[in-house]
């Protein structure tokens, strides 16, 4: 065999022959880098694409990216054959969900109202037409349908073909047989990737490294935390009476989803309790491979599976079909710029919709890559969200026997993850189990969700997506936020001290609020990027000249540290992440004064200690970083304590508190109080996509303070554009009775608006309310805008009529946080 003829140079090498790696070769030469190299180890397709089902499926998720990555990639398969030659396969056949229950049929109406909002043209059908488009379907135990015509399949080793090929046709190099062994890095950036047959040195690497991403960007110290598991589909021998023009079948509560396969049936499989392979590491020589399936394991979801379509059970089996697949610890991919080395980017943990978005994938990737910074919201699928112990070998085998399971349960608002649990625990957490806390998975952190109340033991019972059993007290904690005096912990916020001679210019040049004036004072800031639209939202306390406290949210943890690292080369400024040295308890509530001035001599009156104050305390023999601030709009104090005084501090705080009535509150009642109030939360309500001025922040954003700051022209340029046409408003579902969660399409006059980005239910306000980015189209985004028309929330396809508002619903002039 001849020596490949590897290149000494590339401006970007991608690293893995599959689906995902070719769409991003394919973009990337499309968009103009046509100096792109591929590296394939084996043969374009070994890993996983080959075996794959092809479902190409644009309905289903309440994800703005993920969708619209789904419709792209399905326009994107329709054109790739005329473009290349080379057919996908592409069978527009269409694509039906089935509602076995009645919260699924909950489920798919709210879910089906994003999707038409976002373009998917899907019907709610009854069984009876769901029998007509697939006749051998048992349809009599079901609710509805859910029914996408334009929808289908493809073939995913032709997909991957074309897009290869669309590829060369552009410009690039595509090298099969020639393995990545290592990527170079220099400073802390890449250089080049090692090969069997030479170095290419490079700007810019993407790991597509499907199952063995995680071990190749190990080498470099890239923290990919996805695992392989074991991946079904059953093919029967030829079926009577089954057409290839019948629509993909999907029945999630059979763990199934069917489909024509050489005449006869397809039934693949999402089983509920699933099986890691290999956590040790992917052998190196695994191509076109599959795992011996496991038929004890998987006989009874097969034959649940099969009972939808009974007559699969009357033939032969043709091949039982057990490949890997990626899953992450959350589901969501793992994409983007890794934190710890620049320039490298990975595409990876694809979670079984590899084939359906990897089109989208591609682009996604590409525009980043040449851009800088992605164009859709990438707060849920950046590499940076996922925390290095996720990677354990305990971790991947513990969390990956749900993860799997997952993408056919019902997805509850309310559910978390019930693996791989108790990894971190708060200083005081015994004290809150005490409390009678539920916990919930808060960035891997047992975080207190509500309380039971004292010696009792929290029971949500069954999960659903209207009012669960904790709903009054849940209301009664908010209530107690409202009229008296409450106790929070947030112990797994991120936490930074910042130092250094240039740390307080620095600091100002990322911030776009001033954070660097008296010393003992807070500062709510946004950073940003270039183009004026928000990299982080968090707060920056200056403890004295050089000296400076970080605070952002968990989800935020490592965007914030790598934002703030790379910028801090350029001076003298470091940062030490000290999450764990602090417990960080909320005392508040209209009472919270009086009960820290009953276990502290520091004087906390309005004129001694006003609203931003920041200064250290005693209580007993502590000293807690105290900070007059809220999260949920009342008078409050937000306490650093350092770990080892945690259960101190609290024990003071609780005997104090006791003949005050101090209700201890958890993250529901931090959702619903804040909510009232308007207040932003980064990845949920905001995201990378949004301006500052859209995002309602402008307030926030110092345009007058010296030196500028990063995105300053962005935004005044925004600024000279006009009044905006896109804008973040509350809005309040004027029905008490219907629940908002995320991706309620909000109407005005009878068009679709925009929709609910997060929500929550505002016990003061009577109704549920959430954040809705709307899109004004020609009309400004104004209070006459939100103040006339006709403005509704659609609410599992039941239209409800909706308040829009611009100014806090709750408190707009800040009356209650002054107090
Ligand atoms: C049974 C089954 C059914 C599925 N059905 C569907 C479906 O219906 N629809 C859907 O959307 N998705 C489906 N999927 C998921 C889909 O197949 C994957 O998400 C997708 O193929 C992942 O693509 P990838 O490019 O990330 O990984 P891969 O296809 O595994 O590509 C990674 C490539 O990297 C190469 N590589 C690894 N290391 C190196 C190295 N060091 N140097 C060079 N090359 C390297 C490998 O050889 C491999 O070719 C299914 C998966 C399974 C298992």
């Amino acid at each position: 065999m001849s020596t490949p003829a590897v290149p000494t140079q590339a401006r970007v090498v991608v690293i893995g022959g599959g689906v995902i790696g070719t769409s991003v070769a394919y973009h990337l030469a499309h968009m103009g880098v046509r100096d792109v190299v591929l590296l394939e180890r084996d043969k374009v397709t070994s890993g996983t694409t080959w075996h794959a089902a092809g479902l190409m499926v644009t309905f289903g998720s309440t994800s703005e990216t993920s969708t619209e990555m789904r419709k792209y990639t399905r326009d994107l398969y329709a054109r790739l054959e005329a473009e290349t030659g080379q057919a996908t396969g592409l069978k527009q056949v269409g694509f039906i969900e089935v509602a076995g229950d009645l919260d699924r049929l909950e489920e798919y109406r709210r879910v089906s109202a994003f999707n038409r909002y976002c373009g998917v043209d899907v019907q709610e059908i009854s069984p009876a037409e769901i029998k007509q488009l697939f006749p051998l379907a048992k349809v009599d135990d079901l609710h509805a349908g859910f029914y996408v015509k334009d929808d289908g399949r493809v073939d995913p080793v032709d997909v991957t073909m074309a897009l290869a090929k669309g590829a060369k046709m552009q410009g690039a190099t595509i090298l099969e047989g020639v393995p990545a062994l290592g990527v170079v890095t220099k400073n802390g950036a890449v250089a080049g990737v090692d090969t069997p047959y030479g170095t290419i040195a490079c700007e810019t690497v993407v790991n597509c490294a499907g199952m063995w991403a995680r071990q190749l960007g190990a080498k470099n110290g890239v923290n990919i935390p996805l695992q392989a598991a074991e991946h079904y589909y059953l093919i029967t021998a030829k079926m009577e009476g089954i057409e290839q023009s019948w629509p993909v079948l999907e029945d999630p509560g059979s763990y199934g989803y069917f489909r024509e396969e050489g005449g006869g049936l397809m039934v693949g499989m999402f089983e509920p309790v699933c099986a890691p392979w290999k956590i040790d590491g992917i052998p190196g020589d695994f191509s076109f491979g599959e795992i011996p399936p496991d038929w004890d394991r998987m006989t009874p979801y097969l034959e649940k599976a099969m009972a939808r379509v009974p007559k699969s059970l009357e033939v032969g089996v043709k091949k039982f079909f057990c490949g890997p697949e990626s899953f992450t610890p959350d589901l969501r991919p793992v994409v983007g710029e890794a934190p710890e080395v620049r320039n490298y980017f990975v595409a990876a943990g694809l979670n079984s919709i590899g084939i359906l978005t990897g089109g989208g994938m591609g682009r996604v990737l590409a525009h980043w890559i040449i851009n800088g910074r992605p164009d859709v919201d990438v707060t849920g699928m950046h590499i940076d969200r996922l925390h290095r112990y996720q990677a354990n070998p305990e971790y991947r085998r513990t969390r990956t026997v749900e993860s799997l399971g997952m993408v056919y349960q019902c997805h509850y608002p309310t559910k978390s993850m019930t693996t791989a649990r108790d990894a971190k625990r708060s200083a005081i957490h015994d004290r809150l189990v005490a409390e009678g806390a539920y916990f919930k998975d808060v960035s891997g952190w047992e975080g207190a969700d509500w309380y039971a109340g004292r010696g009792q033991t929290p029971d949500p019972g069954p999960l659903s997506f209207g009012r669960m059993r904790w709903f009054d007290t849940w209301r009664a904690e908010h209530q107690a936020a409202r009229e008296g005096v409450i106790l929070m912990d947030m112990s797994f916020m991120a936490k930074f001290r910042v130092e250094g001679r240039d740390a307080g210019a620095l600091l100002n040049q990322i911030s776009a609020n001033d954070v660097d004036g008296e010393a003992g004072r807070i500062t709510y800031t946004q950073w940003l990027n270039e183009g004026g639209t928000l990299e982080a939202d968090l707060t920056v306390t200056k403890l004295g000249e050089r000296d400076y406290f970080v605070v952002a949210s968990d989800t935020a943890h490592r965007h914030v540290e790598t934002h703030m690292r790379r910028v801090f080369e350029q001076g003298h400024a470091f940062c030490a992440d000290v999450t764990s040295a602090y417990a960080q308890i909320n005392i508040q509530g209209p009472r919270s004064r009086a009960l820290m001035q009953a276990v502290t001599d520091a004087d906390l009156s309005n004129d001694a200690f006003p609203f931003r104050a920041a200064r250290e305390i005693a209580i007993g023999f502590a000293r807690v970083l105290c900070v007059r601030i809220t999260y949920l709009g009342e008078l409050g104090y937000e306490l650093y304590v350092p770990t080892e005084q945690a259960v101190h501090v609290y024990d003071r705080l609780a005997q104090a508190g006791a003949p005050m009535g101090l209700r201890h509150a958890g993250l529901k009642a931090l959702a619903s109080l804040r909510m009232e109030k308007g207040y932003r939360d980064y990845g949920h309500d905001i995201d990378n996509t949004d301006s500052v001025l859209e995002a309602g922040l402008g307030f926030a954003v110092d345009l007058k303070k010296p030196g500028g700051f990063i995105g300053r022209e962005a935004v005044l340029a925004k600024k000279a554009a006009g009044p905006l046409k896109r804008r973040l408003v509350q809005i309040l579902c004027k029905d008490p009775e219907p629940l908002m969660f995320h991706a309620e399409p909000v109407w005005r006059d009878g068009v679709r608006v925009g929709y609910v980005r997060a929500a929550s239910y505002g016990h003061t306000l009577g109704g549920a309310v959430g954040l809705a980015m709307i899109e004004g189209g020609d009309s400004v985004v104004d209070a006459a805008f939100l103040g006339t028309g006709t403005w509704e929330v659609e609410i599992a396809a039941r239209r409800y009529p909706a308040l829009a508002s611009m100014r806090p619903l709750f408190d707009p002039d800040n009356a209650k946080i002054k107090a």
